[in-house]
């Protein structure tokens, strides 16, 4: 997968270059002329790229919804669901909150907004982004099959996790049913294996295809806000998510870290934490040891609702925002922008570059203009790629510490250096 990412990006980056300001290279073949680009890039490299992240779609709805159904109806404590619940929620919005400070702390010490002038062409359509109550209320889903066929995951997540307590309420017919639902999840998960297999083929077609069109120069113009947004993901990443880890469970953050390599690589060639999904619990469970009754909870839960990338660029761009249209934000402003950026991520889906448009609903909550938004969108994809990373970090993390607390996790395979280095 890595190698597939590095060609990607390193052909991608050469016909970039090569095209320099052309919109095509044609070469003249006698009978016919072939355009490169037309080609490789908007035929090859789309076709696969485009096909690679509709499988990996394809499985989150089946897979969230037979993995969860298992997990649940394998608890025999009805009190430890709560309890999973409780403590994975409470994880969640804490590490949100600490990694939104960091943002927020890094962005007042460089300061990167200051000196940059404001482009008189920006402008930005906010859009309407859910209230809390909405997402609460919007949880319940009047129809389980269209909250599947729509995939919205707060609500298959519900119901999955209604079904699966009302299997285990239910006597032998249950019984029945479980040995059906144990028998599917194999099966989906081979799906997943067979598609980590080829893997490879689509990091490289995606990676190859946006480093051919992707403005690198914009960057140089944005450097501090770019530089000050990797520095506190990664910070939070290594230093925040260590830390935790070492305190509430002894565990080795050096092993964990080196485990969600594979998975990290999907979300950064991906975009988005929904898509990873299948791949982040595969590593959850074979590569870090959590049992699947608390995996197949906590990691769909995380992707849906647990933003930790998301929320650092939305802190440093906060304070980049203000810095250049000039306004200064009070302590009380940055005490509201921590809480509201912690709250949308709750209701952010995990698909590309839906931080965005919460975080105009962060800028109206502290009066800064929305238009801002359009000075970053430009070097937003790149640093979408880096923020789904650490937001799947983010919600394996908790999933260690929560499974460790119940005593489901496996320390031996998480130890292990060999547990499915390859997810085979
Ligand atoms: N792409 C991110 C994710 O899927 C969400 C975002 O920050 O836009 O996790």
């Amino acid at each position: 997968i890595l190698i597939g990412m590095l060609l990607g990006i390193l052909i991608g980056l050469s016909l970039q270059f090569i095209l320099g300001d052309q919109q095509d290279i044609v070469i003249p073949l006698g009978l016919f002329d072939f355009p490169v680009k037309n080609f490789f890039v908007d035929g090859l490299f789309n076709i696969g790229g485009q096909i690679f992240i509709a499988s990996l779609k394809m499985l989150v709805v089946p897979l969230v919804f037979i993995s969860l159904v298992c997990g649940t109806c394998s608890l025999s404590d009805p009190k430890k669901l709560g309890r999973l619940g409780g403590k994975s929620l409470f994880l969640y919005l804490v590490t949100t909150a600490i990694a939104i400070t960091v943002a927020i702390s890094f962005a007042l010490i460089v300061a990167p907004g200051e000196g940059v002038t404001i482009p008189t062409d920006a402008s930005y359509e906010a859009k309407q982004a859910p209230s809390l109550v909405d997402v609460i209320i919007g949880m319940f889903p009047t129809n389980p099959i269209d909250a599947m066929a729509s995939g919205n995951m707060l609500q298959v997540i519900v119901f999955a996790l209604l079904f699966g307590i009302a299997m285990a309420l239910s006597g032998e017919s249950g019984k029945r049913v479980a040995v059906l639902f144990d028998d599917l999840n194999n099966v989906v998960l081979k799906l997943v294996t067979i598609l980590m297999n080829l893997a490879p083929y689509g990091v490289f077609c995606l990676m190859a295809k946006l480093f051919t069109t992707i403005e690198i120069s914009i960057i140089k113009s944005l450097a501090k806000y770019f530089c000050v947004v990797v520095a506190a993901l990664l910070f939070h990443a290594f230093v925040n998510y260590s830390l935790i880890l070492k305190i509430l469970t002894g565990l080795n953050p050096l092993i964990f870290l080196k485990k969600m390599e594979d998975a990290c690589m999907f979300a950064f060639s991906t975009s988005s934490s929904s898509a990873t999904m299948p791949v982040t619990l595969e590593t959850a469970t074979k590569k870090l040891g959590a049992k699947n009754s608390v995996a197949s909870f906590t990691i769909p839960l995380g992707a849906t609702i647990n933003m930790d990338g998301t929320a650092i660029m939305q802190g440093v761009a906060t304070v980049f925002i203000a810095q250049v249209y000039g306004i200064d934000l009070t302590i009380q402003d940055y005490l509201m922008v921590i809480v509201t950026a912690t709250l949308a991520s709750v209701g952010t889906a995990g698909v590309p570059g839906v931080g965005l448009i919460m975080l105009a609903m962060v800028l109206n909550q502290v009066g800064l203009p929305v238009e801002g938004i359009a000075i970053i969108i430009g070097v937003d994809r790149l640093l979408d790629m880096t923020r789904t990373a650490v937001n799947i970090t983010g919600d394996c993390m908790v999933t260690c510490v929560v499974a460790k607390s119940e005593g489901e996790l496996n320390v031996d395979t998480f130890n292990d250096p060999e547990a499915a280095k390859q997810l085979e």
